[in-house]
């Protein structure tokens, strides 16, 4: 069966980029019926902290990427990582050394001086333990092949050799007992049963120093997917204003986690031409090959669109959930108790404000309307439209409407345009005014909707403070 991992470091949020790697780990399990795990990779304690594990949790739950079993830490696993180090050790598949941090030094320069990457030089490989110096805890080195070839054979990447020249008799067990990163993965992996792996290629090089201790313990290799990262739009580094945040930012920015993960599944994915689909039509057609071997462009205006998309095809009770749950995630104290107090009328006006976002809180600005006190607030745009004649236009209108029994969205409209018709001026220049005045925007749901979701006494009101 199909094992995958997620295996985050705790030292920050979940950012984008984990986000990704997370729903390919979580799509291809379940495709293949399989199962993805979570492995905490806190081994760095510096570094490490509780609130950054609590984050990748709730970034994870929020779009949706549940993980199977409890979640694992690294750092609970030193034991067993020391024990296959000297496990390794015992067979001759790796040794002690006891350079001291001085000949380290040396041999970095040395090799600098000669153009080379710095490099292990095996100076303890074959050398006797009898020759340890006193007093020295020695590090843990693993006997890497000093010829030949590594060849990481990747779903993505092709076969990528790497010289075995090049990797040294690199450390798995420091001098105190701890094991290196580059051990750990592999123990765990291991052990946890992955059968794929796929993650970032930043990872890639250390896939081949990977291999050499899957062989040394005479392990298999899981099959390896390495994704090229996510760059900004213009094709460098991805920095914060191009989209490297926390999965918490996109949250409180409105954005849907249906929207995200579609739009992270295109980040590096492709079925033919299909921009919009769902998570369930995601896991039918995905593969491994299918991954795109580019580096991918963050784009925020196809982000935007896809989110447009979803709030335009979303359920209003859904859509209602979230919108509270994003007022009170970002602190809109006023927005958040006026939704929860105008809920009715708010459900009823979704249908209305949903094609007008690309994002919940313009969900949320659409909305005010509903839940805003009087005398409304008046944006600059509406504020214009406050002008003397329109005034005189408004305080006629609002005696009319005054005098209406029947509060319908025909009644309403038939009123307005008989008044609109009667004074000689299109309705438009009657309509603009009195959304102003209704609704402190100029852009809002049609106006006569609006008089019907707020109500009479609340638009007679409303009418009346704008004309004074
Ligand atoms: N902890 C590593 C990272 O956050 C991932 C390691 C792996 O997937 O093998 O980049």
């Amino acid at each position: 069966p199909v094992v995958t991992r997620f295996a985050p470091s705790p030292t920050g949020f979940l950012h984008i980029g984990g986000a990704r790697t997370a729903l390919f780990n979580y799509v291809f399990a379940r495709k293949m019926g399989g199962k993805m795990l979570l492995r905490i990779e806190d081994t760095d304690r510096e570094r490490s902290t509780d609130a950054a594990v609590a984050a990748i949790l709730d970034g994870m739950s929020w779009l949706g990427l549940e993980w199977d079993g409890e979640p694992i830490s690294q750092f609970q696993r030193a034991d067993r990582h020391a024990a296959v180090a000297h496990e390794m050790l015992a067979n001759g598949k790796a040794y002690k050394c006891y350079c001291s941090p001085q000949e380290l030094t040396e041999m970095r320069e040395k090799a600098r001086a000669e153009g080379r990457p710095p490099r292990y030089d095996g100076r303890w490989r074959d050398r006797d333990p009898s020759e340890a110096p006193e007093g020295v805890d020695p590090v843990i080195r693993v006997k890497a092949p000093e010829s030949g070839e590594i060849v990481v054979k990747d779903h993505v990447q092709g076969d990528v050799v790497f010289r075995a020249e090049n990797l040294d008799d690199f450390i798995i067990l420091r001098s105190d007992g701890t094991p290196t990163y580059m051990h750990a993965v592999v123990v765990d992996d291991h052990d946890m049963g992955v059968t794929h792996i796929i993650r970032g290629d930043d990872h890639l090089t250390n896939a081949a120093r990977q291999i050499v201790i899957y062989r040394a313990m005479g392990w298999d290799v899981p099959e390896m997917a390495h994704i090229p990262l996510i760059h900004g739009p213009d094709g460098a580094k991805l920095s914060k204003r191009h989209g490297a945040m926390g999965v918490e930012a996109y949250r409180q920015m409105g954005y849907l986690p249906e929207a995200l993960r579609n739009y992270l599944a295109r980040l590096g994915w492709a079925h033919g031409d299909d921009e919009i689909f769902s998570t369930d039509q995601m896991v039918e057609w995905f593969s491994l090959e299918a991954l795109n071997k580019g580096a991918s462009r963050f784009d925020f205006v196809k982000l935007d669109n896809l989110n447009g998309h979803c709030i335009r095809s979303a359920e209003p009770a859904h859509l209602y959930d979230i919108m509270v749950d994003t007022a009170s995630e970002t602190g809109r104290n006023a927005d958040y108790a006026g939704l929860v107090a105008n809920k009715v009328t708010v459900l009823a006006a979704l249908p209305e404000l949903q094609p007008r976002a690309k994002t919940v809180l313009e969900l949320i600005d659409l909305a005010q309307f509903i839940y805003a006190a009087r005398p409304l607030a008046m944006d600059e745009k509406a504020s214009d439209q406050l002008a003397a004649e329109n005034l005189e236009h408004l305080r006629h209108l609002g005696d009319r409407l005054a005098q209406l029994e029947d509060w319908s969205l025909d009644a309403i409209g038939d009123a307005v345009r008989t008044y609109a018709e009667g004074a000689g001026v299109k309705l438009g220049k009657i309509a603009q005014p009195l959304r102003a005045a209704l609704t402190g925007r100029t852009v809002s749901p049609g106006i006569f909707e609006v008089m019907t979701l707020i109500g009479r006494e609340e638009s007679l009101g409303r009418l009346s403070d704008a004309v004074g």
